[in-house]
């Protein structure tokens, strides 16, 4: 499945239901498909508010079933990118200076996730790949 949606939060719901009724097909617990949801939300969040802070631009989704019940998440921003990604991933760091951000939202799609793979240049763009295997 690809997606293409702008940066408006809006289309965060509208994000992470079409990606839940995509891996529908496959079965999933309802647990299995909250964590999906709440994953894919984080990822998308950080496109709206991070990449795009003070404009709109395009958000690209792609999801793809593996073999083995393996999930790919694909969630790219051609936004500001991150200069130091490692440091991003840390719990409770935020760039937020307004104080709204709690810093947690890589955190929870690990936490939700079997795989978080984040790949971003500056000034480019930023790519976070969320891996969920479901159940047998
Ligand atoms: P929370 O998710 O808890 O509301 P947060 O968004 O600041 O807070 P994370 O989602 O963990 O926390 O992200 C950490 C930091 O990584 C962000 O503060 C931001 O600086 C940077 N970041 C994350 N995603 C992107 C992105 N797509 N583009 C640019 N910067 C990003
Ligand atoms: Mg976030």
């Amino acid at each position: 499945m690809k997606l293409s949606l702008p940066s408006l939060s809006v289309n965060e719901g509208i994000a992470r239901s079409a990606v839940a009724a995509f891996c529908a097909q496959l079965n999933p617990t309802a647990v299995e498909i909250a964590d999906i949801k709440c994953a894919v939300s984080e990822a998308v969040t950080n496109c709206i508010v991070h990449a795009y802070r003070d404009t709109v631009g395009e958000i690209g989704i792609t999801v793809k079933l593996c073999e083995g019940r393996f999930v790919q998440i694909e969630i790219r921003d051609k936004g500001c990118g991150i200069e130091d990604v490692k440091q991003a991933r840390e719990p409770l760091y935020t760039t937020d200076a307004e104080g709204e951000r709690s810093g947690m939202g890589f955190t929870v799609m690990e936490s939700f996730c079997d795989g978080v793979n984040v790949s971003s240049r500056v000034g480019r763009g930023t790519t976070v790949t969320l891996i969920k295997r479901l159940h047998k």
